[in-house]
C-alpha cells in the first residue's frame, strides 16, 4: 500500500476471485465456467476483419446487442443495461441505489462480492442468516427499508427460490430495489424476468459467463423498468461508456441467435450435475439439491480443506470457503463428463488415504 491511498479504502478488504493459474493444466471445477466452448456461431463471426476494426471504439449504446437480448426476453430495448461482467451491475447498483442512509440487505452466505461492494460503497449492511437447511426465507426480507441482493439460485449453496417467493419480496419492498442476481438461472431455477413488467423497482441480473461461455468476454445484462435502466446508464457514461469491447458486443449478439446451442449446453450441464450427484452419494457426500452448474457437497467427518488440498494435489481445483458454517463443504463446478469421472475417481483414491 502506498501512504496515497484515501484513508477510506485502506481497510477494503478486496475480493478474492477463484485460482485462475498459468503454471500448469488442472482440471478447473472452481470458477464455474462452461466445459463447453461458446457457440460456432460465435466464433465464426469474430473475423480478422473484426480484429482490424479493434482500432475503431464500440457503440457506446451496444444497439445491436441490446436489441437482441431484449428480443429473447420480449421486453424493450429501454428495458436492457449492458455491461462489462454483471459484477459491474452489482457495483452500479451499490452506487446509484444504496448511499448512506439507506443500506443494502443480502443473505449472510451469498455471493462474496456483495460484501465487498458495501465496504467499498461504506454502506449500512444488513447479512440475514439463512435457515438451517441454507435456504432463504422471504420474509425475512419484507420491508427493510434498504436496496436488497438475491443471489437466484443462490451461491455458493445452488438453491433456488421460486419465482412467487421473490415476487413476495419485490411487493413488499415497494419503497426499495430488489436485484435478483440470476447468474445461474439457465441450469434449472425460475427465472424473474416477467416480474420486471409488474414491478418498477426489481432489477434481474444475468451474465454470459456461466450458461454462455464467455466468461472471459466480461458480458452482463439487467433486466428492469426503463428508470431504472437509465439510472444505471448514466453511471456508465459517467465512468466508462465504452465498457463494453467491440469483440465481446460480436460475441454476445451470436451467442444470443444461437438458442439452440445455449439450450442444449445447460441441459447437457443438468444431466452431468445429477449423475454426479449420484456417483458423490455413493462415496458418502451429502450435497444441497442444485439448480446451477456446480454443486455443494460435504463428506460428513472429513474436512473440506483436507479434500481441497488433495485434490489440488492430484490436479483438480475446487472452491473451498472457510467461513464457519460452510467450512466443511466444498464447491464443485459441473465440467465435461470426463473431468467429473476424473473427480470422482480422485475423491474415491482420496477418501482411502484419509479415512
Ligand atoms: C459469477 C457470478 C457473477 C458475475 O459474473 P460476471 O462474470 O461478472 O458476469 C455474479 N453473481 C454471481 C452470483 C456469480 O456467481
Amino acid at each position: 500500500m502506498s501512504r496515497f491511498l484515501d484513508e477510506r479504502l485502506q481497510s477494503l478488504c478486496a475480493y478474492t476471485p477463484g485460482e485462475q493459474p498459468q503454471d500448469k493444466k488442472y482440471i478447473k471445477l472452481n470458477t464455474n465456467e462452461s466445459p463447453f466452448p461458446p457457440s460456432p456461431k460465435v466464433i465464426e463471426a469474430i473475423s480478422a476483419a473484426e480484429v482490424a476494426d479493434l482500432r475503431l471504439y464500440s457503440d457506446p449504446s451496444t444497439k445491436v446487442l441490446t436489441a437482441e437480448i431484449a428480443k429473447r426476453f420480449g421486453v424493450l430495448p429501454e428495458n436492457i443495461y449492458t455491461s462489462n461482467g454483471s459484477d459491474d451491475i452489482l457495483n452500479f447498483t451499490c452506487m446509484a441505489f444504496c448511499g448512506a442512509k439507506k443500506g443494502v440487505a443480502f443473505p449472510e452466505i451469498s455471493y462474496g462480492f456483495y460484501e465487498v461492494y458495501a465496504e467499498l460503497y461504506n454502506l449500512d449492511c444488513k447479512k440475514i442468516p439463512l435457515n438451517a437447511d441454507f435456504s432463504i426465507n422471504p420474509s425475512d426480507y419484507f420491508g427493510l427499508g434498504r436496496t436488497i441482493l438475491i443471489a437466484n439460485p443462490n451461491a455458493p449453496t445452488g438453491m433456488a427460490l421460486p419465482k412467487s417467493a421473490i415476487e413476495e419480496i419485490v411487493k413488499n419492498n415497494p419503497n426499495d430495489v430488489v436485484l435478483v442476481d440470476e447468474a445461474y438461472v439457465d441450469f434449472g431455477a425460475e427465472s424473474s424476468v416477467e416480474l420486471v413488467k409488474k414491478y418498477k423497482n426489481v432489477i434481474v441480473c444475468h451474465t454470459m459467463s456461466k450458461s454462455r461461455s464467455l466468461a472471459g468476454a466480461r458480458l452482463g445484462y439487467a433486466i428492469a423498468d426503463a428508470g431504472l435502466i437509465e439510472d444505471l446508464n448514466k453511471i456508465k457514461f459517467s465512468t466508462n461508456p465504452y465498457a463494453i469491447n467491440r469483440l465481446s458486443s460480436i460475441a454476445g449478439i451470436e451467442s444470443m441467435r444461437d438458442e439452440e446451442y445455449f439450450q442444449n449446453n445447460c441441459k447437457k450441464i443438468i444431466k452431468i450435475r445429477e449423475k454426479t450427484i449420484n456417483e458423490l452419494e455413493k462415496l458418502g457426500f451429502f450435497t444441497l439439491p442444485s439448480c446451477a452448474n456446480f454443486i455443494f457437497t460435504k463428506k460428513i467427518g472429513v474436512s473440506g480443506q483436507l479434500i481441497y488440498e488433495k485434490l489440488r494435489e492430484h490436479g483438480i481445483l475446487v472452491r473451498h470457503f472457510t467461513k464457519p458454517e460452510i467450512c466443511d463443504y466444498m464447491r464443485i463446478t459441473i465440467g465435461s463428463q470426463s473431468e467429473m469421472d476424473s473427480l470422482v475417481c480422485e475423491l474415491e483414491k482420496i477418501l482411502g488415504e484419509v479415512q
